[in-house]
């Protein structure tokens, strides 16, 4: 019997938005390396196709993104897209790895022996991509509980208080006294809503 060569692993599904115009007031492009997030591509390769006209796609294969771009856009466009989908994809991958690791799960459990006497039960946890100024949400019927990807660059104890917040959210759906009076289990609670306060993402549905 002959052994089948083994099946290819399928690429994953390239990032794709519509293109805007490019907007020169955006400046150039800053580093994706600050704030601590792993450094996930080496090189860059550009492919230009006649065929795209409206998009943008791009993928990461081995540490090399694929950046695929209408023909006609000009460097200045090309150097601002690259660096856009370069971000992209980063923290994608980062978040990605986040939520394989199991940490979130774990962190989570703490919290809930802790503060709730290991009562509470959700579906999923996860991080997930922009969710503009929100920092998590938990949708009760479910019991789905997202943080925002942007806690990853925020202090532990930050991302706790988060976690404890949308647990509470488990037992008291609105934010109630009732609903405080269990978030403040976590002594930190002021001083983490300062915190985020501050970054401009207290808002929180
Ligand atoms: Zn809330």
């Amino acid at each position: 019997m002959t052994r089948s060569s083994p099946a290819p692993v399928p690429a994953p599904a390239p990032a794709q938005l519509p293109l805007p115009s490019y907007d020169p007031a955006e400046g150039p492009p800053t580093s994706t390396r600050e704030a601590g997030g792993a450094v996930l591509v080496h090189s860059v390769e550009v492919r230009r196709s006649a065929r795209r006209k409206r998009t943008v796609a791009a993928r990461l294969e081995a540490g090399n993104l694929i950046v695929f771009l209408p023909a006609r856009m000009s460097q200045a466009e090309e150097a601002v897209w690259v660096e856009r989908m370069r971000r992209r994809l980063e923290s994608r991958e980062r978040r990605r790895h986040q939520n394989s690791s199991g940490e979130l799960e774990r962190r989570a459990q703490e919290m809930n022996k802790r503060y709730f006497g290991g009562k509470l039960k959700w579906s999923s946890l996860n991080y997930v991509g922009n969710q503009n100024s929100r920092y998590g949400s938990c949708t009760v019927g479910t019991g789905a509980i997202r943080l925002s990807e942007s806690l990853l660059d925020m202090p532990g104890w930050v991302r706790d208080y988060v976690l404890v917040h949308e647990l509470a959210h488990l037992l008291v759906p609105n934010h109630s006294p009732k609903f405080w009076a269990l978030v403040e289990r976590y002594p930190l609670t002021e001083r983490a809503r300062g915190y985020l306060i501050a970054k401009g993402v207290e808002t929180e549905g």
